[in-house]
């Protein structure tokens, strides 16, 4: 389950890595282009300091660890019944309300259509009705915070058989936390469908290469995608995605703004043309603009597919509250692994 760590710190060292430049446009990088930490910028933080994305990731984490914990372990347990969403909303408002989760007591780059959904929660909403459902609530917000979902199906599918209507819908249904629209979904679907390859990959040496991975992840959701007629007219939002040309584009054909769609594509497109850990999570944060989170949602596949030794110990070294992060991203290995 190191790949549990990869993935995670892979995530966070890229909203660190981003946080101090986030919202500057891609011709500003150019002439300065971040090679390392930097401190303050953005939100005037220290080097090391992490943002919304990774609080989120931990809060996500930690909410499924006691779900599993609670669970009631019978046969034919379905992933739905595990998945307690009203757990991780609680952690998702002590974060937005309480600081919880935060490397400094507070919250802080928060998202609009985010803060929208908790406030709904709070306001007595049901946790899988909190997120908006309009064409403007398809920001990153859910994307950057999904893969905690790809390990703990990965995991928990070595004792309970899930079909993939489950682990879709968990992924869809913990993006509606606060990202309900499908658009939203389909990104965090197809992310998390990737992310599955790259762990399997990982964990049964299959030494698979990225365009592999990638290509498998993005067929596998196409075609899930294309049997359900609920989804099929948000599908075509995703041409570029399943054309698995991506890699081909030239850069400025790759938007790195809060968009799902964008963070997708911006991710996908890292990935394919660069050869390591660093290089990939460093051209993430020098496409400019949303640096923070589209550096995060693909230093987590860069993270597992290279492994943590990979992740430049600096930079892990500088984060701010290492040891809570660890507490957190352990406890929920731990509580995985009991189960296996
Ligand atoms: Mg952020």
């Amino acid at each position: 389950m190191d790949c549990i760590k990869s993935g995670i710190f892979g995530q966070i060292v890229g909203d660190a890595l981003g946080l101090p430049v986030q919202f500057i446009p891609r011709d500003e990088r150019d002439l300065d282009p971040v090679t390392d930490m930097r401190g303050q910028g953005a939100f005037n933080k220290p080097a090391g300091s992490w943002s919304d994305d990774s609080s989120l990731i931990l809060a996500t984490m930690d909410g499924l660890s006691k779900s599993l914990q609670r669970a009631n372990h019978e046969e034919n347990l379905r992933l739905n019944d595990i998945i307690d969403y009203e757990i991780i909303m609680e952690n998702f408002s002590a974060w937005l309300n309480d600081g919880q989760f935060t490397p400094y007591g507070y919250a802080y780059d928060i998202g609009g259509a985010t803060m929208d959904g908790i406030d709904r929660y709070d306001n007595g909403c049901e946790p899988l009705k909190s997120g908006g459902i309009g064409e403007r609530d398809n920001g990153n917000g859910s994307l950057m915070r999904i893969l905690p979902i790809a390990f703990y199906i990965y995991y928990l599918s070595q004792g309970y058989l899930f079909d993939d209507v489950e682990k879709m819908g968990a992924a869809h249904d913990l993006s509606s936390l606060t990202h309900r629209h499908k658009r939203s979904q389909i990104a965090c679907g197809i992310y998390v469908r990737i992310a599955l390859e790259f762990i399997e990959n990982h964990e049964k040496e299959l030494n698979l290469t990225l365009e592999e991975l990638i290509e498998n992840g993005i067929k596998k959701s196409k075609e899930y995608y294309q049997n359900l007629n609920s989804f099929k007219e948000e599908l075509h939002h995703f041409d570029r995605v399943f054309s698995l040309d991506i890699q081909n584009l030239p850069r400025d054909e790759i938007k790195s703004g809060g968009y799902c769609i964008s963070s997708l594509e911006a991710s996908i497109w890292c990935l394919l043309n660069n050869e390591n850990y660093k290089d990939t999570v460093l051209a993430a944060v020098n496409l400019g603009y949303d640096t923070d989170t589209t550096a995060c949602i693909v230093g987590g596949l860069a993270g597992i597919y290279y492994g943590f030794e990979e992740i430049p110990s600096d930079w892990i070294e500088e984060l701010a509250k290492l040891d809570y992060i660890y507490d957190i991203v352990n406890e929920f290995s731990n509580t995985l692994n009991t189960l296996n």
